[in-house]
């Protein structure tokens, strides 16, 4: 595979930007969707993937909710959900990848079959427990408050990681929409996450400029950011970033994808990195991406990006440095 070439292998390979909703196996939703009667617009590999795959910019972010829709069907138990979780994470490990975290919010998970989002989380934590014993690939869980639901809501998912903290939880993100539901009005829950020793990374700048990234900063004190992208628009906020050792967790097929960049050479990666951010490559939604994997992300960094094998082989080993196992 001439992706390969561009990693090191006597370097941890990581992926810390994985959305467990974004990273199902698409054989699998046809599965479950036929066991359980669910509408599905294919019922055959191909047409699923040519369904879902954003193949092209979604210049409006709307038309990819229903692709994240179809996916969720799937969470229609506990069962379901354990299932998932493992594959997952042992298709991380086929792909290669040393240590993965993966996120999911468990509200989001929940919601469609109303289930709960305390034994949606439990699920997904017996699950990682039990691939411990049976993955080589080593992996933690973050849990995702979805600000696009409220502080209310978030503060259910908050107490779904507080509670699962011995069992693979180990951070909060905050994810959703970020112009209408910014940061300062989940400091609390954030502060309460600090507090009790869970990491915290948020997305920020990617649907919203620099502001809301400073705003993150500010109120949420994230050990790392998701794509902030827009700090390439405020060289005094990159230069903050590496002063207060936040890792930035880039993700840029998404962000081309979601047309956050307009082209994969406008991508700040190489920019990070000369203001001194510790910046690492991510996937993010894989399933919905074309079946990406960390390795083409590498070769997007080196060949339209032009990262030099040294510029990648630091990315690569901050990948460990910003991980949040400790
Ligand atoms: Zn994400």
């Amino acid at each position: 595979m001439s992706d390969l070439k561009y990693i090191n292998p006597s370097l941890p390979l990581t992926d810390l930007h994985r959305h467990l909703e974004g990273s199902l196996r698409l054989s699998t939703v046809i599965e479950i969707s036929q066991e359980h009667q669910l509408p599905l617009p294919a019922w055959d590999l191909p047409g699923l993937q040519k369904a879902v795959w954003i193949d092209q910019p979604a210049t409006d972010i709307v038309t990819i909710f229903p692709k994240f829709d179809l996916m969720r069907q799937v969470f229609v138990d506990e069962d379901t959900i354990r299932r998932v979780t493992v594959e997952s994470l042992e298709d991380a490990a086929r792909e290669g990848l040393d240590y993965v975290e993966l996120r999911f919010s468990p509200y989001f998970m929940a919601e469609l079959h109303q289930l709960s989002p305390l034994s949606v989380t439990a699920a997904v934590c017996e699950a990682w427990q039990e691939s411990r014993h049976s993955l080589t690939i080593d992996s933690r869980l973050i849990v995702i408050l979805s600000r696009t639901y409220g502080p209310d809501i978030c503060a259910v998912e908050l107490d779904c990681a507080l509670v699962n903290r011995d069992r693979g939880v180990v951070g909060v993100d905050l994810a959703g929409d970020e112009r209408r539901w910014p940061a300062r009005l989940f400091e609390e829950l954030f502060q309460e996450a600090h507090e009790v020793g869970l990491k915290v990374t948020a997305h920020a700048g990617e649907f919203a400029g620099a502001e809301s990234i400073r705003e993150t900063i500010t109120k949420l004190k994230p050990q790392r950011l998701g794509h902030a992208v827009r700090a390439v628009d405020d060289p005094a906020l990159m230069d903050e970033i590496a002063r207060l050792g936040i890792a930035v967790e880039c993700c840029p097929t998404s962000n081309y994808l979601t047309a956050t960049i307009a082209d994969m050479h406008d991508h700040p990666l190489l920019l990070f990195l000369k203001h001194g951010i510790c910046a690492t490559l991510n996937t993010d939604d894989p399933s919905l991406m074309g079946g990406l994997t960390i390795q083409e992300e590498y070769r997007h960094a080196a060949e339209d990006m032009g990262l030099s094998p040294q510029q990648l082989e630091t990315i690569q080993a901050n990948g460990m440095k910003a991980a949040f196992k400790s």
